[in-house]
């Protein structure tokens, strides 16, 4: 928040910004949606799918390799793209911001480039109990190959980092430290500043999975000071199948390319292949460029909103939809960390959570249901899985009283 916010500039004209997603208007079975799966994915805003249309219909030419002028637009509109996301993470370079598919493929892009250079036999890569299985396998698959040992950082009943495990598990056996910002499964917001903090204190880089929190809240990469931050295009209100990853210069410029191909050379013999400079020495391939062009609309979008007006309103409303929850009888949270973001995770009584998922379908409110790829986690937990529901800025009270109404409608027929 800066000086001249006010709390009349952090309240967001929901309505309005709602007609902005024409699939918020959508009725299923009848009825209209109450769509809160957001951590799954988010809806698009009309200028995304504007981007989208405008660059297939108006510009549509591959980037960096043509003179013609179709290509000069489509690489401008690329390279913009490129420049309103290091502008929004506040990143000191462009060239930091490397475009992927989503967080898996940042993530597996550092596992792999990374690990291949400075992962050996006897090291140790430091994860959390709570992640994503796209921030544990990619871990694994490097170990195994590298003689290396995954170590996990525990969680406490209420979903929080045991810090004080944190601080005996970081040892200079530990050539990388990976773990989320906010869980995607229990909302929880780790202290990120404290685990860089530490790890910097031993020369130990640092990874964020940045995919549950850079769609809530501001995020400034120097300020950070984290190594690697990973998110994913969908899940802020753009397209599918793009992502970003963010590399601080020194690493990447350190790290072998992942991918081979076209665009991430600069001179390719039989004998020996030189490579691109960053970013294009990490883009090998003709990149989803439509997808890259409507991600920076997606952020143009966010932008305009107000990144402190969207965490503000987000988080009135988690605390809404908390206190409501709270007041179910036989209703019990899966994480309940003092800090929290975007996803809010609960039982009830003995209700399967598939069978609470699928009466809540009929009553036409989206949650998710299942283990949210985070099968270590559910397991501490010594659950099947959860019923999630996870919000966007464009949610609203009266949608959270749907859904305390369909569980109670739910528990009545399930209990
Ligand atoms: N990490 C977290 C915390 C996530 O929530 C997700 C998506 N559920 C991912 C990683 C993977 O993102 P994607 O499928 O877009 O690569």
């Amino acid at each position: 928040m800066t000086k001249t916010d006010t709390i009349a500039e952090l309240n967001l004209d929901v309505e309005r910004l709602r007609k902005d997603f024409p699939i918020l208007q959508t009725k299923v079975y009848g009825k209209p949606l109450v769509y809160f799966d957001n951590a799954a994915t988010t809806q698009k805003p009309l200028p995304v799918l504007q981007a989208l249309e405008q660059y297939y219909t108006i510009y549509n030419s591959n980037v960096h390799r043509g003179v013609h002028y179709l290509s000069q637009q489509a690489t401008e509109a690329y390279e913009a793209a490129r420049r309103k996301i290091a502008g929004f993470i506040h990143a000191a370079h462009e060239h930091e911001i490397i475009f992927t598919k989503g967080t898996t493929n940042s993530i597996n892009l550092v596992a792999y480039s990374f690990g291949r250079k400075f992962i050996g036999k006897g090291d140790e890569v430091l994860i959390s109990a709570m992640e994503h299985h796209s921030n544990i396998v990619p871990w694994q698959l490097i170990c195994e190959e590298k003689g290396a040992t995954l170590k996990v950082i525990p969680i406490n009943e209420k979903g929080a980092l045991k810090m004080d495990e944190f601080d005996k598990l970081l040892t200079e056996k530990v050539k990388i430290v990976a773990v989320t910002y906010v869980s995607n499964s229990l909302g929880t917001v780790n202290p990120v500043e404290e685990i860089i903090a530490k790890a910097h204190a031993l020369d130990i880089p640092v990874l964020l999975d940045a995919a549950q929190a850079i769609q809530h809240m501001p995020l400034n990469v120097q300020e950070l000071d984290a190594d690697f931050i990973a998110f994913s295009g969908h899940k802020m209100y753009g397209p599918t199948g793009i992502g970003i990853l963010y590399g601080k210069e020194k690493w990447l410029n350190a790290m072998p390319p992942f991918e081979g191909g076209g665009d991430m050379i600069k001179n390719v013999t039989f004998a020996k292949t030189t490579y691109n400079e960053l970013p294009f020495k990490f883009e090998a391939g003709t990149p989803d460029i439509s997808g890259a062009i409507a991600l920076g609309a997606a952020v143009d979008y966010i932008q305009q909103t107000g990144i402190h007006a969207i965490q503000h309103t987000e988080e009135e409303l988690i605390a809404y939809a908390y206190e409501r929850l709270s007041a179910v009888p036989s209703l019990r949270f899966i994480g309940d960390a003092a800090r929290r973001a975007g996803a809010i995770s609960f039982l009830v009584g003995n209700i399967h959570p598939f069978d609470l998922g699928e009466l809540l379908d009929k009553y036409s409110i989206a949650v998710r249901t299942g283990h949210h790829c985070t099968q270590p986690l559910m397991e501490i937990f010594n659950i099947p899985g959860t019923v999630r529901a996870s919000f966007s800025f464009y949610n609203t009270k009266a949608e959270v009283d749907e859904l305390i109404k369909g569980i109670e409608k739910a528990r009545r027929i399930l209990e």
